[in-house]
């Protein structure tokens, strides 16, 4: 155990564009508030890119990562072109960063912002859901991405979500999904919000569909606290709370995992206003503000946190966010940083002040409940096909293939049943899901069962360019069924 005075060694990259100012300007505001860090720097970004490692960072940089566990990384350029890789997916994904944790705030009158009371985080899936990066071409026409979600996943970011509100005083979390849709793979998002909720009943929980969920974010953000939410929809809701706080300069975010966390600022490397002294160091600061919380030096982050907040109150801002109504001076990245320096020990009085001691402390140790294997069953297989023609002929020759326990049920086309009983309306493409199951009602179908009937649509001229199995667990089906179906 690391003592309260020892200094906690963390990494530091400077990134791309404005990154090396603010920095600088960021570990130099932490130094002047006392903060017990050691920094070891690494390289990131366009320079490392080009040197010819396509994901943005060098192997010998891993082992820093891995040792201090704590990043603090400056925003990169990727550059233009193929091939190369996103440097924040690989590190989340590398590090297990399982949680995207963005505070959203205006600092109405002080920042213009559409919208003025707004303080609210969100916490986003950061492993799974469409960005597993799983996509396949299947026929000339259509394409297919891979959704992937995990119970385990749900439940982490899900609890994360929960202990989050606990130690930080919120009083609601909020989870959006699109569970009327996808009843399955978001369906099991919202039943393990249903499940995790009550185990903390001083905490109200509710549930939005993502769509609504998303405009009520843009028009009436003062109704949410915390909100947890699926990976693409997390990313697509952070940037409408950032933009309606009208503060994308003044974000943070941390990303964290069970053993390592990463922190940053929300913007990008800002390159049309690089090496001219004027970026706004805020961002960053702020994401070093939840770096100290993660490393318990909560005394310095609540010091720091309030001495930004009352320079912000004081009008002394950066060209971002400066305005002749609210503004007392515009100035540069090192003015700013000094401000900041200066007010250490003062504490906003029109902004709420932020106080981060005396908190809880988050627990995640066995967050995840064991999963118990249920009984599963093979009941059928949906026999995915490249083929152009009519719904009808397709059916007719396919039925003519079952046998072997497995019977042709449906057909359908981009999701809608077309065969049996299709209409002429449904516009179908050349991607066809073919379904079987088991003649037998409680006979389970061998994989033997499954290949023969792809050999046999196979050897009738057919492109089976996938399969599904179909299971049953513990009697309850795995799969949806056909629109229209
Ligand atoms: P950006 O966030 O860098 O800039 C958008 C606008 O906001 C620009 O006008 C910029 O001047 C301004 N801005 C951003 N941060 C500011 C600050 N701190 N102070 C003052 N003004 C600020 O977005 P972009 O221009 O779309 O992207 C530039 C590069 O950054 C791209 O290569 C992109 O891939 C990368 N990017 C990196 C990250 C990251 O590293 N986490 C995130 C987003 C974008």
């Amino acid at each position: 155990m690391t003592s309260h005075l020892t200094p906690v060694p963390i990494v530091v990259a400077e990134g791309d564009g404005i990154g090396p100012e603010i920095t600088r300007a960021t570990l130099s505001m932490l130094e002047a508030a006392g903060a017990r860090l050691a920094p070891e720097f690494i390289d990131i970004g366009e320079q490392v890119y080009l040197r010819g490692h396509s994901s943005g960072i060098e192997a010998a940089s891993w082992e820093k990562l891995r040792r201090t566990k704590v990043f603090l990384k400056g925003p990169i350029t990727t550059p233009q072109g193929g091939g190369y890789k996103s440097l924040n997916v690989t590190v989340r994904k590398m590090l297990g960063l399982y949680a995207n944790v963005r505070p959203c705030v205006s600092y109405a009158p002080y920042v213009d912002s559409l919208q003025k009371k707004v303080d609210l985080v969100i916490v986003r899936e950061n492993e799974e859901d469409l960005y597993a990066g799983i996509e396949h071409r299947q026929s000339d026409e259509v394409y297919q991405c891979l959704k992937l979600i995990s119970r385990p996943g749900c439940e982490r970011i899900i609890r994360y979500a929960f202990e989050y509100a606990r130690v930080n005083g919120r009083k609601k979390v909020t989870c959006m999904t699109k569970d009327n849709i996808m009843k399955i793979t978001d369906g099991l998002f919202h039943q393990v919000f249903d499940q995790v909720a009550k185990e903390y009943p001083g905490i109200a929980a509710n549930h939005m569909i993502i769509d609504i969920g998303a405009a009520r974010i843009a028009t009436r953000p003062a109704d949410f606290d915390v909100v947890v939410t699926l990976n693409l929809y997390g990313d697509i809701l952070s940037d409408i709370a950032a933009e309606v706080t009208g503060s994308v300069g003044l974000g943070g975010s941390a990303n964290v995992g069970d053993q390592c966390a990463m922190f940053e600022a929300v913007h990008g490397s800002a390159p049309d206003i690089a090496g001219k002294g004027v970026a706004n160091p805020s961002g960053m600061l702020l994401g070093a503000v939840a770096l100290l919380v993660h490393v318990g030096q909560a005394d310095v982050a609540t010091r720091l946190h309030n001495a930004w907040l009352k320079t912000i109150e004081d009008g002394i801002h950066t060209g971002d966010i400066y305005s002749e109504k609210v503004s007392a001076r515009r100035v540069g990245t090192d003015e700013f940083t000094k401000a900041v320096i200066q007010r250490l020990g003062q504490s906003p009085v029109k902004l709420t002040p932020v106080n981060y001691e005396g908190g809880a402390k988050l627990t995640l140790e066995s967050a995840v409940t064991e999963t118990t294997p249920s009984k599963k069953e093979r009941v059928g297989v949906d026999v995915f096909l490249d083929w152009r023609g009519q719904p009808e002929k397709l059916g007719n020759e396919l039925a003519a293939l079952s046998g072997d326990g497995l019977k042709l049920t449906m057909i359908s086309n981009r999701g809608v049943k077309v065969w049996p009983d299709g209409i002429p309306e449904t516009r179908c493409t050349d991607h066809w899901r073919c379904r079987f199951e088991t003649l037998t009602p409680g006979k389970p179908v061998t994989v033997m069962q499954v290949l023969s009937l792809i050999l046999r649509v196979g050897n009738a001229g057919f492109d089976p360019v996938k399969t599904e199995h179909l299971f049953l667990f513990d009697g309850k089906p795995g799969f949806s069924l056909g629109q229209g179906q």
